[in-house]
């Protein structure tokens, strides 16, 4: 099945030049020089997947985020100017799926696609409930008892606040999350863990003490943007 994805962006060599490489992908594409048209064209059909520039000269790419949300759950990669990295934030917190610095490769922006689309076509996350225990790189994290143990078996103590962060990586994962997402999902009652990235930073050196050492972090940091956990998470019940 041959996938369509929509490229909003008003500059037409960039534009081009992702429709070209995505086509070249096996993807169909459809040009959108400004947000209006999309919008207009969006409520008829939607694509598999859109490619915004957050530089519209009609509407500002975060009204046109919301728009879009309320039209259609279609998943979103943001193309992004490195000078504005809050855009960046608040599109990831917005629901954009992924984004892309400018300037870019066009084969990145044909990577993040397909990324985002093996994602969109996992479909959505069982409700905890029903699935407490999340396995991931060798990992397990029981959501119910907060216990995570180690690929080579041993448990990983995790105080209440470090387990909600736990589990908003797991909930996430392969997605930037931003430190203000992450303070707000995972809250902070111990008043010496003021700062995201300490909690992190200790996170991630307990998911790498455990005989993973090796390995590349499973927690990486986002320049600008924030975290994001770097492997997928199968969750199933206990
Ligand atoms: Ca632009």
């Amino acid at each position: 099945m041959t996938r369509t994805v929509a490229v909003v962006e008003d500059e037409q060599p960039i534009a081009d030049l992702i429709a070209r490489t995505l086509e070249e992908h096996g993807f169909r594409v459809e040009c959108y020089g400004a947000g209006e048209p999309f919008l207009t064209a969006l409520q008829h059909r939607v694509p598999s997947l859109c490619v915004l520039d957050l530089g519209l000269p009609d509407i500002d790419g975060i009204s046109l985020l919301k728009r879009i949300r309320e039209i259609a759950a279609v998943p979103v990669v943001i193309l992004s100017a490195r000078q504005h990295p809050s855009d960046r934030i608040v599109g990831l917190e917005l629901g954009a799926d992924d984004f892309v610095i400018k300037p870019f490769d066009p084969r990145e922006v044909v990577a993040r696609v397909r990324s985002v689309l093996r994602r969109a076509d996992a479909g959505p996350r069982p409700a905890d409930q029903d699935v407490p225990v999340a396995r991931f790189a060798g990992w397990r994290f029981d959501a119910g008892a907060l216990a995570l143990t180690a690929p080579d078996g041993s448990s990983v103590e995790l105080g209440a606040a470090e387990a909600r962060l736990v589990q908003t990586f797991l909930e996430a994962p392969q997605r930037v999350l931003s430190r203000e997402f992450l303070l707000t999902k995972a809250g902070s009652e111990d008043s010496f863990d003021r700062s995201i990235d300490v909690r992190v930073s200790r996170l991630r050196k307990k998911l790498q003490g455990a005989g993973d050492g090796d390995r590349k972090p499973l927690i990486r940091t986002v320049y600008g943007a924030g975290y994001l956990l770097t492997c997928p998470v199968t969750w199933e019940a206990s």
